[in-house]
């Protein structure tokens, strides 16, 4: 399933990718086609297709995401002017399904998103 993404593919070194960061429970690294100057994949190791596909057992990895993106973007120099999203199903944008958290940044971010 979504071990045989192009996400679960670079967890497991099958794929090259720009790592800008890892720990034992995620990874991060630049898009490929990035959506603007800054725009970096935060993915935990563990396959979990969807944000709706998580379950309780997995409160401690969002969490542990959420704080990893914040760290991520001090580290790249984002200071507090970024945004995260998460694209959740086809209907929705996801194309790949190994949840991810974009972390965008580098240019003015307008609202509504589209
Ligand atoms: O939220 P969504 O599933 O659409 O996001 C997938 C992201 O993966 C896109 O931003 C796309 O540019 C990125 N991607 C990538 N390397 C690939 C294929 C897609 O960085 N080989």
């Amino acid at each position: 399933m979504s071990e045989d993404t192009i996400f679960g593919k670079i967890i497991r070194g099958e794929l090259p990718a720009t790592v800008v960061y890892e720990d034992d429970v995620c990874m991060a690294f630049r898009d490929l086609y990035p959506a603007a100057p800054m725009h970096i994949l935060l993915i935990p190791r563990k396959p979990i297709p969807r944000l709706c596909d998580a379950t309780a057992e997995d409160q401690a990895l969002l969490g542990h995401l959420m704080l990893t993106a914040s760290k991520i973007a001090e580290q790249e120099g984002l200071g507090d002017k970024y945004r995260l999203v998460v694209n959740n199903g086809e209907g929705a944008g996801q194309t790949v399904f190994h949840l991810h958290l974009h972390i965008i940044g580098g240019r003015p971010l307008s609202w509504p998103p589209g």
